[in-house]
């Protein structure tokens, strides 16, 4: 059966249900939909969605994997029982869960003082990073991968881009065995490939010429694979930006094509990203006050007032992901709020006051929280499924003890993540008090001082359309999951 006429059987089903469904259900009462329980609602707090027409909720409520409700504490508390367990918020701030757009948490782990997978694993869900892409994953590290998926040791949920060389080497066509967009499972997903234009901007290095580039844009482009290509210096980036002309045509990007780091660029090259809709993925710990002397000491002023232009490239309607690239982080900035304290202040962990032209280019938090949220999941065709709060995309979802955007920007790094969910499923809690069980019925986050509000109370026993609306959303999501690139 095709994925349109499952779709339209189901529609079937649905209207069949209803109509010969009464008034008032109960689970025994013969439905063959599952008789929905809500496992979690958020309540007592803010949500902060990041959905464009309805911005802030009251509550959120959470059945499966799935975020089933946003919206009034009434709305949210309308299905819950007996076995609903009720999550406190104490006046804190749900946000959707932080996505690392460009990072090497895993591949790169043995440069770190966290080695060990499954420390790595606790220490990503204790930030508060509920999806990471690994930037260089090769076949040894793919292997590594799936081995941990297949052993369920996988917490976030990684997308990875192959690399086709690194530096003057290549690797040849080893990324050929692999469909891009293909998921091994919810946590694991081939994303796209990874090509390297240069290194860095200190003794700058191009790795490839302008026709070798054509040549391995045009044959990945062509297999459907996103591209995703390192790239710091403005030469560099004119070679890229060629290549990606080349394939895109009169077209939209309609391949989200996407160029890493954008260290240095000239007012064309932000206009050709934009006239383009080249995708850029940017290191929001990187060029803050611990930078200060190197940059502008190292290239000289007309080449430092052109590095890390983010509120530039915003500006001119650049979609930008946000990330850390760690470990290749200074100061160890490594964590969702920290990335996006020194982003809006571009103030580093030496507390110094960061130099004109990096100041010049701070972002607002809703930017940066958009850059670690919805606008990440756009970066890997993953907007419909999560980077928002909204009613059936995955419950990925954590609690800040302060809302980002609305506290003062110096403080942002002081906030701290309570709880993070994924897929539905706690994979951390903070805990105030070692006694506090995730597992109570009426499971407590955050601090006592604050005013508690009680539940409202569920009247309502009719669940005829509740469950179908679920599996349509659940259907769906799978759909939209196998269907992209
Ligand atoms: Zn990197």
């Amino acid at each position: 059966m095709t994925t349109r006429n499952l779709l339209h059987f189901l529609i079937f089903l649905s209207f069949l249900t209803i109509s010969l469904s009464p008034i008032e259900l109960s689970s025994e009462e013969g439905l063959p939909l599952q008789d929905p329980v809500l496992d979690y609602i958020f309540y007592n707090g803010t949500v902060i969605t990041m959905e464009a027409n309805q911005p802030y909720a009251d509550a959120v409520a959470v059945m499966g994997n799935i975020i089933s409700a946003v919206g009034s504490e009434v709305e949210a508390f309308q299905y819950s029982n007996s076995e609903t367990k009720l999550i406190d918020l104490k006046g804190q701030t749900l946000v959707p869960g932080f996505i690392d757009s460009h990072s090497h948490w895993i591949g790169d782990r043995g440069l770190t003082n966290i080695t060990d997978f499954n420390d790595v694993m606790q220490s990503l869900v204790s930030y508060g990073w509920t999806s990471i892409s690994e930037l260089f994953v090769n076949q040894d590290r793919l292997n590594e991968l799936q081995a941990v998926d297949n052993e369920n040791l996988l917490k976030v949920r990684v997308n990875c881009y192959l690399p086709l060389g690194y530096g003057f080497d290549r690797f040849g066509d080893w990324y050929q065995a692999y469909t891009p967009g293909y998921e091994y499972s919810p946590r694991l997903r081939i994303a796209g490939v990874k090509l390297f234009a240069d290194g860095w901007y200190r003794e700058p290095v191009i790795f490839i010429n302008q026709s070798e580039m054509y040549q391995l844009v045009q044959e990945t482009h062509d297999l459907g694979f996103q591209i995703a290509i390192h790239s710091v210096i403005p030469n560099a980036t004119d070679i890229v930006l060629n290549a990606y002309s080349a394939v895109i045509g009169n077209n939209t990007n309609s391949s989200r094509h996407r160029i890493e780091h954008l260290v240095l660029l000239r007012n064309d090259q932000i206009q050709r990203l934009a006239d383009l809709g080249i995708l850029g993925c940017i290191q929001l710990p990187w060029f803050n006050s611990d930078w200060n002397d190197r940059i502008e000491p190292v290239i000289g002023r007309d080449w430092a007032v052109l590095v890390g232009r983010w509120r530039d490239l915003l500006t001119k309607g650049v979609h930008l992901m946000g990330s850390t690239d760690y470990p290749y982080v200074l100061g160890d900035i490594r964590t969702p709020i920290g990335i996006m304290a020194s982003a809006i202040t571009r103030i580093g962990t030496l507390n110094q006051t960061p130099v004109d032209f990096m100041y010049n280019q701070t972002i607002s938090p809703e930017q940066a929280l958009r850059s670690l949220t919805i606008d990440g999941a756009y970066g890997t065709f993953q907007e419909n499924i999560k980077g928002s709060i909204r009613f059936g995309k995955l419950a990925d979802l954590v609690i800040l003890s302060e809302n980002p955007l609305d506290i003062a920007e110096t403080e942002i790094r002081n906030i701290e993540v309570v709880l993070t969910m994924i897929d539905g499923k706690i994979e951390y809690i903070k805990l105030d008090n070692p006694e506090t069980s995730i597992n109570s019925p009426t499971t407590t986050i955050g601090h006592s001082d604050q005013t508690t509000s009680n539940p409202p109370t569920s009247s309502v026993t009719s669940l005829t359309l509740f469950p179908i609306l679920i599996t349509l959303a659940i259907f769906w999501r799978t759909v939209r999951t196998r269907n992209w690139k």
